[in-house]
């Protein structure tokens, strides 16, 4: 760059360059274009698939200006940050060089514009600070103001949260980043498309924070904030609150407030469980039906939309508060008029969180400020329609909604009911409102009807029927005559213009009336950009209040779907309880379920309870229907933790503290492991995590691997899961081995379940039901002819597993797997546990 000789507009541009972000893509207005320079430009011509040209030995590209929002969603998709460079002064005026300045700079994770962020789903940033093995977290979503902040004691638990908040951008420290690269595997591993953005450690300083923090919220402490014990969680919030107003330069007036929260009022669910159980993503090469928030997301607004997405994610872990969410769904399933109503109202709300933010950031339009009014004219009604119930969170709901019926009114008398997009247009404000612009309006209507009068005129002193006043840019208002009549044109008219047609002349009567008509249009539009201004400056003195109502209709609108969901769906009430209690009589696998119509779905009874009932093996031929049940347990638990009914004639069920699943082969390319791999660092992540109060899901372990090898393996897990101390978790295990099935002989809180199926000549019928007992066959071969492998092939497979079945037994037709620690181990073992069972006996 240095063999560059620097033009001054080169020299400003190397300014701007300086003053940004060094990752940030700079976009340089120049007339109608902005142009990228340098890297810059090769990165966009690359990401944008826009021509790379060279002026001056300078690459560059560019793209026009008014096109910028087709542009920038890409390029935020592939994680690049844009500076936008605007003209500030008139280039008509300037003198030499126009002055340019960094108007806004936008990452994937601040952006706010409509036409990058999905309204169904948080937009987060994120930043993390560290110290001494603890995390602080921060998260900040610009685009609704919401900020919270909590702390986090393992690395486990943060890959869990980064995975729940899918944040686009993390903060961190350059030193942290450092320490991660340093060694292999400290950095927590993340899905999606976060990128992380260093920055200087003194950013993340406890000092510097907590003044930042104190100044914006305009408080001495953020002891109020319940900010006493979270020191790292400061550090976090402040680099979020740094990053945006000072590296950015975004107005963030609109955080009016800070969350914290703690992990562990929640239910863990690790980003495994989430991915497994298709929560709110489907499996690659899934649908996206398949996902519990597609079944669940009845909701009717964009915030109800993000918040259902979020009580997905996080169950709750507190009785109380789950049943407050049960009371709630119960008082609003059994007034079906109401909730219909309620539904209907509060689906004609708009995005109030975005539209708040919006006027805070300035970028909102007349038809915001309309949409604002319209939606919150309808709270008297949300308000009205709740008053129906008596149940406490619905009440709490109610009173967080506010009117604002000031604003609302203001709003009314101020805007057109249908305003243009733009404030500089002119048309948003109505008639009636301001005299003088109401004057200024009619100076300009009139004006056009004394252009008509002067049109008359000339044609009447001239004779030239087809004589014409018209209008451009450059000459403002003109008469045209046509060639074939210039001969009678007056000696007054001053001509302007030569055409192959025509000539063009104006007159000083036509200068003067275009003056008064152009000036008070000019006046007019900006007095009405004024009077927006104004009321905008109105609308921010409630941005609290209605963040809060935003907040509660949100909540609202969730229990109401909720709701609705328990009435299309028939759900019930699930009733919690703190034992090990599992118990769901009929439960539905609420996806299927909902997909499959009329009664399709075959219900099945759960039961386990953390004693003679620990562990379920479940054995059955493949597609029989063992993953669909017990993904089917874990989601139930999981809906009746989040406050939702569920699809099941009853179900008792006790709190659980995290669902762990080890789900099918999921092969992860991305951390560049085997599928065996991935699935045992899963499965050790279980066995040293479960407690009593976990429930485990594991669905064909040892797959992955050599038949003895697996069935070893998960002969030792199931063991381990049944007698560890720490452990003692309600199971289930679906397997494929029904050798496992002998693990209810020895250990006293397994119990054998298999799928039924049923054989019909050398067909089997799937009949999906769970019943006690094991599988006494694989059906592999069955299954084989089903797929219409050919039948000599069939034959050949029978005959190798008859050998096999016959090899499979010890000469003393003792089954080969029972067997395989010593005798004299096994016994002692026995003599403790179960001193005097009839089958051990004849089996040692
Ligand atoms: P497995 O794990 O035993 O191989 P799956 O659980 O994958 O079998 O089930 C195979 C298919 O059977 C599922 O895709 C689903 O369509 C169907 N199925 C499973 N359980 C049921 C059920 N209870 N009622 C109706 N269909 C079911
Ligand atoms: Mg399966």
């Amino acid at each position: 760059m240095s063999e560059v000789k620097l033009t001054p507009m080169m020299k400003q541009y190397m300014d701007i360059k300086a003053e940004i972000p060094d990752d940030a893509v700079l976009m340089f207005r120049m007339g109608d274009f902005y142009e990228m320079f340098f890297n810059d430009a090769e990165k966009t011509s690359q990401i944008l698939d826009i021509t790379l040209t060279k002026r001056g030995g300078v690459p560059m590209s560019g793209i026009p200006f008014h096109a910028l929002e087709n542009y920038l969603p890409r390029l935020l998709e592939a994680n690049v940050k844009v500076a936008i460079a605007e003209q500030v002064e008139d280039p008509k005026t300037a003198v030499g060089i126009v002055k340019r300045e960094v108007a806004r700079i936008i990452t994937p994770g601040t952006v706010m514009d409509s036409s990058v962020l999905s309204p169904k789903q948080n937009n987060f940033l994120i930043s993390l600070s560290y110290s001494k093995g603890r995390y602080g977290l921060g998260c900040l979503d610009i685009s609704t103001g919401d900020l919270r902040v909590t702390e986090i004691s393992t690395k486990d638990e943060l890959e869990t949260e980064l995975h729940r908040l899918q944040a686009r951008e993390c903060l961190i420290s350059e030193s942290l980043k450092k320490a991660w690269e340093k060694i292999d595997g400290e950095q927590p591993i993340i899905s999606g498309k976060m990128s992380w953005t260093p920055l200087q450690d003194w950013i993340f300083s406890f000092d510097t924070a907590d003044e930042l923090l104190r100044r914006h919220f305009a408080v001495a402490s953020l002891d109020g904030y319940g900010c006493r014990e979270l020191q790292l969680g400061v550090c976090a919030a402040g680099a979020l609150l740094y990053y945006a107003a000072e590296n950015l330069r975004q107005n963030i007036t609109h955080v009016k407030r800070l969350k914290t929260y703690q992990n562990n009022e929640y239910m863990v669910l690790d980003h495994i469980s989430q991915r497994n159980l298709e929560l709110v993503t489907p499996m690659p090469g899934s649908s996206k039906e398949g996902t519990l928030l597609n079944v669940l997301d009845e909701t009717t607004t964009p915030m109800g939309s993000r918040l259902m997405r979020e009580w997905i994610l996080r169950p709750l872990y507190n009785k109380d508060a789950i049943c407050e969410r049960h009371d709630s769904i119960d008082a609003l399933k059994d007034d079906p008029l109401t909730l219909a109503e309620l539904r209907e109202i509060i689906g004609t709300i708009r995005d109030l969180e975005r539209i708040t933010a919006r006027l805070n950031v300035g970028s909102a339009t007349p038809r915001d400020m309309v949409a604002l009014a319209m939606s919150l004219s309808i709270i008297p009604d949300v308000k009205y329609l709740l008053s129906n119930f008596d149940v406490p969170l619905l009440n709490k709901m109610r009173e967080g909604l506010n009117e604002s019926t000031e604003l609302v009114q203001r709003i009314n008398n101020t805007i057109n009911d249908d305003p243009p997009v733009k404030t500089t247009e002119g048309g948003l404000v109505r008639e009636g409102f301001s005299e003088l612009l109401d004057e200024l309006r009619r100076g300009a209507t009139e004006g056009k009807s004394w252009l008509a009068e002067i049109q008359r005129k000339e044609q009447e002193r001239t004779g030239i029927k087809t004589l014409k006043i018209k209008y451009n840019k450059v000459f403002g208002y003109y008469l045209e005559v046509s060639k074939s009549y210039t001969d009678r044109v007056p000696k007054d008219y001053i001509r302007k213009q030569t055409l192959v047609n025509a000539e063009r002349y104006i007159t000083p009567e036509l200068k003067d009336i275009e003056s008064k008509i152009l000036g008070s249009e000019d006046k007019s539009k900006s007095l009405e950009q004024e009077i927006f201004n104004e009321l905008r400056e109105f609308a921010l003195t409630f941005t609290s209040d209605i963040q809060n109502t935003a907040g509660a209709l949100a909540s609202i609108d969730v229990m109401t779907a909720l709701a609705e969901c328990a009435r299309k769906y028939n759900y019930t009430r699930p009733h919690i309880t703190e034992d090990e209690t599992l118990h769901i009589i009929n439960g539905r696998h609420p996806v299927l379920d909902a997909q499959m119509v009329g009664d399709r779905f075959v219900p099945n009874d759960t039961l386990l309870d953390g004693d003679e009932n620990r562990m379920m093996i479940i054995t059955g031929p493949n597609m029989a229907g063992k993953s669909t049940y017990i993904r089917q347990t874990a989601m139930l638990v999981l809906m009746a933790q989040m406050g939702s009914f569920i699809p099941a004639t009853s179900a008792t069920i006790g709190l659980v503290d995290r669902v762990f699943t080890r789900v099918g082969a999921a092969d992860d390319i991305s951390r560049g492991q085997s599928t065996f791999m991935v699935e045992m660092v899963e499965t050790a992540n279980i066995l040293n995590h479960a407690t009593a109060k976990s429930l485990v899901i594991l669905d064909e372990i040892g797959r992955g691997t050599s038949t003895f090898d697996g069935l070893s393996i998960a002969w030792a897990v199931a063991e381990f899961l049944h007698d560890s101390p720490n452990s003692r978790a309600r199971t289930q295990f679906a397997t494929h081995y029904h050798e496992l099935s002998e693990l209810e002989i020895t250990k006293r809180g397994v119990q054998n379940y298999n799928v039924a199926v049923k054989e019909y000549g050398d067909q089997i019928i799937f009949l999906r039901q769970i019943v006690k007992g094991c599988a006494d066959k694989s059906y592999g071969i069955h299954v084989a002819k089903l797929a219409g492998l050919p039948q000599s092939v069939i034959d050949r497979a029978n005959e190798v597993l008859e050998n096999l079945e016959n090899n499979a037994m010890e000469e003393a037709g003792r089954p080969a797997i029972a067997a395989h620690r010593t005798a004299k181990k096994r016994k002692k073992v026995i003599q403790v546990e179960e001193p005097d069972g009839p089958y051990q006996a004849s089996l040692f």
